[in-house]
C-alpha cells in the first residue's frame, strides 16, 4: 500500500515533512519497506485537519495527525489491519468518516482541475505522465492545427478564472490574428485577493498542468516564449515550478522542435515582488519588462500590444491548468459540465467562519448554500451565517437571501459580487460588516499604486470615512460623502483595482445599511 502525507503548505507548516521520516523510520523498523511506500504530495484541500495522510489503495484518511501518533499507526493499521478511530475525522453531529469519498467536504466537489492535486509528486515528471500528463500536448502537437485548438477552446466556452470571466478562446483567437513574429504567453500567478490560494495550491500541487496548458496556448497562437509572473510571497510554489520547467526542459517538451513537431516554445519564471496591482494584466507587463508595475490605459488590449508592444495572451493560472483537460476531453463535452453561460468548474477558497475551510472545486451553478453548508459544513461554534464574501477586494457581500444563488460568472454579478478569482469568505452572525468593508478598503488603498487621482485621493478619503464610523466618530452627512466617493471613484479609476474597490463598501452599505447607521447614531 502506499501512505500519501499532504505536503502542501498548510501541512507543512504543521508538521508533515517530519511525519514522512518518522514513518520511514517506523516501516523499515517492522520490515515492511517492501510492501509499504512513504509519498509525500501536494495540498489537499483540507487544510484546516491537517496534517493529512491518506492510505492508499484503502481511502483511509486520517486527519491531524501527530508526530506521537506515528507508532501506533504503523502498528494497528499497517501491522494489525486495525483503523486508528480517533484520528479520523469527525464533523459536527459527531459522525466518524473512515474514507476520503465519504467525507462531505470530498463528496460534494467535482474535483477535475485538482484531480492531481494531493495524489501525485508535483516534484515528479513521471508521476504527472504516470496519470496522462502531457497527453494533450501530444494530441495537439501531433492531429491538430492552432486554428483547431483555439476552435475547440471556444467551442466550450471556457471563460478566465482570473475574475473578468473572458472567453479563452475569443482571448487566444485575437492574439493569434494579431499581425506581427513574435508573440508572448503570459501565466498570472501574482495572486493576491486577501483569503484566495487556489492558485499557490494548484502550483504546488500540479505544476505540469500549467506548464502543459502554456504550451498548447503557446502552439494555438503562434508564441514561442512564456513567462510565469509569480508572486515572491509563494516559494513553495516558486521551487516546484523551477523543478517542473527544468523536468519538461530536459524531457523535451521545452526548447526547439518539441516532439520532432517543428513547434518550439520556452518558459521564464519571474517573480513578482509583492505589489498587489501587478496582478493586473498592464501593470504586470510593466513589471516583467523592468518598469515599475503600473497600470496603463487600454486599450489597446494586451492581445494587440502587450509585453514589449507584442501580441500577448494573459491567462491566469487556473485558466491553463484547465487547458490540458479540455482538450482531452474535447470542447462539447467540456461545455456541459457547469452552466451553459458559466462551463466548467470553478475551484474556491472557502474560509471564514465556515466549519471546514479549504479548497474546493465545484460545477459552475452550485449554490451558494450547497458550498457553504454542504461542502462547508456550515458555520463553526454553532452561530448563525451572517455574509459571503465573494471576489476579494474587488468583490462584494452577499446575504442569507442569495443563499440559493447559482454560482457562476453572471448571477452573481448580478446580485452585487462576483467570483473574481474565486476567495469566499464566511462571516458568522457576530461579524461587523463596517469592519469587513473598512479591512478591505484598507487592503485597497495600500495597494493602490498612486496614479491616478481618484483611486490615490478616494480610497484614502472613503477610509478614512469608514473609520470615523468605526470609532463612533461619524455623522450623517459622512455616509453620504461615502456613497458619493463610491460612485466616483467607480466611474474614474484608471484600472480595475480603483474601479472596483468601493465594490465591498457598495455591497455593505446595501444589505447592512442598518450597521452603518447604528454606528452613526450611537454617537448621538
Ligand atoms: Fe493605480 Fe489605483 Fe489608478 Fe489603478 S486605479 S492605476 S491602482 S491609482
Amino acid at each position: 500500500s502506499q501512505i500519501i502525507v499532504c505536503g502542501g503548505t498548510g501541512c507543512s507548516s504543521s508538521g508533515s515533512a517530519n511525519l514522512v521520516d518518522l514513518l520511514n523510520q517506523e516501516i523499515s523498523k517492522h520490515g515492511l519497506g517492501d510492501v509499504v511506500q512513504v509519498k509525500r504530495t501536494s495540498c489537499h484541500g483540507f487544510c484546516e485537519n491537517g496534517p493529512i495522510l491518506h492510505i492508499k489503495p484503502a481511502g483511509v484518511f486520517y486527519t491531524k495527525v501527530k508526530p506521537e501518533d506515528i507508532k501506533e499507526l504503523v502498528t494497528s493499521h499497517l501491522i494489525n489491519g486495525r483503523i486508528v478511530e480517533r484520528l479520523l475525522y469527525q464533523d459536527n453531529s459527531g459522525t466518524v468518516y473512515p474514507y476520503f469519498w465519504d467525507i462531505p467536504f470530498y463528496a460534494g466537489q467535482t474535483r477535475l482541475i485538482l484531480r492531481n492535486c494531493g495524489q501525485i509528486n508535483p516534484e515528479s515528471i513521471a508521476d504527472y505522465v504516470a496519470v496522462g500528463g502531457y497527453r494533450s500536448l501530444v494530441k495537439v502537437l501531433q492531429q491538430m492545427s492552432p486554428d483547431e485548438v483555439i476552435e475547440e477552446v471556444t467551442l466550450s466556452g471556457l471563460r478566465g478564472r482570473g475574475g473578468a470571466g473572458f472567453p479563452t478562446g475569443r482571448k487566444w483567437a485575437s492574439a493569434r490574428k494579431a499581425p506581427g513574429e513574435i508573440k508572448y504567453i503570459i501565466c498570472n500567478a501574482d495572486e493576491g485577493d486577501p483569503g484566495a490560494f487556489m492558485d499557490r495550491s494548484l502550483l504546488e500541487g500540479d505544476p505540469h498542468a500549467v506548464l502543459e496548458g502554456m504550451l498548447i496556448a503557446g502552439y494555438a497562437v503562434g508564441s514561442t516564449r512564456g513567462y510565469i509572473y509569480c508572486r515572491a510571497e509563494y516559494p513553495l510554489a516558486i521551487q516546484r515550478l523551477k523543478i517542473a520547467i527544468g523536468q519538461a526542459r530536459e524531457a523535451g517538451l521545452l526548447g526547439s522542435n518539441i516532439l520532432n513537431s517543428g513547434f518550439a516554445f520556452d518558459i521564464v519564471l519571474k517573480e513578482g515582488a509583492g505589489a498587489f496591482v501587478c496582478g493586473e494584466g498592464t501593470a504586470l507587463q510593466a513589471s516583467i519588462e523592468g518598469l515599475r508595475g503600473m497600470p496603463r490605459v487600454k486599450p489597446p488590449r494586451s492581445t494587440e500590444k502587450g509585453l514589449w508592444e507584442k501580441p500577448t495572451v494573459l491567462n491566469n493560472v487556473e485558466t491553463l491548468a484547465n487547458i490540458p483537460f479540455l482538450m482531452q476531453m474535447g470542447g462539447t463535452a467540456y461545455g456541459q459540465l457547469g452552466t451553459a453561460k458559466s462551463p466548467g468548474t470553478k475551484i474556491f477558497a472557502l474560509s471564514g467562519a465556515v466549519t471546514n475551510p479549504g479548497l474546493v472545486e465545484v460545477p459552475m451553478g452550485l449554490t451558494l448554500r450547497e458550498i457553504i453548508f454542504g461542502i462547508g459544513g456550515g458555520i463553526r461554534d454553532g452561530k448563525g451565517f451572517k455574509a459571503v464574501q465573494l471576489g476579494g477586494p474587488s468583490g462584494g457581500c452577499l446575504t442569507e437571501q442569495h443563499l440559493d444563488l447559482p454560482v457562476d460568472f453572471d448571477s452573481l454579478a448580478g446580485a452585487g459580487a462576483t467570483i473574481g478569482s474565486g476567495g469566499m469568505v464566511v462571516m458568522a452572525e457576530d461579524t461587523c460588516m463596517v469592519d469587513v468593508a473598512r479591512f478591505f478598503l484598507a487592503f485597497t488603498q495600500s495597494e493602490s499604486c498612486g496614479k491616478c487621482t481618484p483611486c490615490r485621493e478616494g480610497t484614502k478619503r472613503m477610509l478614512e470615512i469608514l473609520e470615523r464610523i468605526c470609532q463612533g466618530e461619524a455623522e450623517l452627512k459622512d455616509l453620504e460623502d461615502l456613497e458619493r466617493l463610491c460612485r466616483v471613484v467607480k466611474s474614474t479609476s484608471l484600472c480595475g483595482l480603483g474601479q472596483a474597490c468601493p465594490n465591498p463598501v457598495i455591497s455593505t452599505l446595501k444589505y447592512f445599511r442598518s450597521e452603518f447607521l447604528a454606528h452613526i447614531i450611537e454617537k448621538r
